[in-house]
């Protein structure tokens, strides 16, 4: 057993969040933090409470994609303001170390800064908690679904069998921690060609649905690669937002009311 930390650890963390689900992928790039920003604004639309809870420490988005600058006001020199936009309250390791430094950590170190993250943050209280998970399905991923209490937790995978087989390696791992799966969402599942409105399948299409299936999990929903969800990404100006009535934020929206 290791030393500090570990009393307060076993407090429950986040008592004033109704529900807190995981966004996970099996590996990184298949657009999972695109996906939990969106798939949050989304429920925020809908009326709801929502935090944003980045836990990728090592490759933290959120700041980028909420459009958001500056540093967390600590009342007290101990706890932090989350930091807000689009009436989404948003946490991220992004708030505190600059862009391009590296973090250079083992595991414990970043369990001991994710706790941190969620139990000295004012979330206040909140109807739903969505969580960006790392990639993949290691020691931190492991912790996270021991020592926070999910709700359950959703699968973004594109239509790739390699990809399927890393959201494949993913679901199973919440299974095993008794963490519900409450669906898969197949992202990058087709293109339309802005000429000629030809779709085509770049990474192949419907493969997450056809393991979803087979896996006897939700199918939640396909997004389609499009380059409006990559530039509103990128200029911190979620789709779902920034263009409600498109069809993307519509698919955004369906996935977040089957959430
Ligand atoms: P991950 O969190 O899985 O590493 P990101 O959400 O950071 O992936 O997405 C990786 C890149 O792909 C980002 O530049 C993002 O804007 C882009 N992207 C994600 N989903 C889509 C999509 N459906 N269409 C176009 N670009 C996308």
């Amino acid at each position: 057993h290791g030393h500090g930390g570990g009393h307060q650890a076993e407090k429950p963390l986040l008592p004033q969040v109704k529900a807190i689900v995981a966004i996970a992928s099996g590996k990184g790039g298949v657009g999972k933090s695109t996906t939990a920003t969106n798939i949050a604004m989304a429920l925020s639309r809908m009326g709801l409470k929502v935090g944003l809870f980045d836990a990728d420490i090592f490759g933290p988005s959120m700041p980028r994609m909420l459009g958001i600058t500056g540093e967390p006001v600590s009342p007290d020199g101990q706890t932090m303001m989350p930091m807000e936009n689009y009436g989404v309250k948003c946490m991220s390791m992004g708030f505190l170390v600059p862009e391009d430094s590296p973090i250079i950590w083992r595991g414990p170190m970043v369990m001991g800064a994710l706790e941190q993250l969620l139990r000295d943050v004012h979330w206040g209280e909140l109807d739903v908690m969505i969580i960006d998970m790392p990639p993949g399905t290691g020691d931190t991923q492991l912790t996270m679904t021991q020592r926070v209490p999910l709700t359950g937790a959703v699968i973004v995978s594109t239509p790739q069998d390699i990809a399927l087989l890393d959201a494949t390696k993913g679901l199973n791992m919440f299974r095993k921690v008794d963490v519900p799966v409450l669906g898969i969402i197949e992202n990058m599942s087709y293109y339309i060609c802005p000429k000629c409105g030809d779709e085509a399948h770049i990474f192949g299409h419907g493969g997450a649905k056809a393991e979803a299936a087979r896996l006897s999990a939700d199918f939640l929903g396909e997004v389609p690669l499009d380059i409006a969800i990559r530039q509103t990404s990128d200029a911190g100006e979620p789709i779902v937002i920034s263009k409600p009535n498109s069809p993307h934020a519509k698919a955004y929206m369906d996935i977040a009311a089957r959430i």
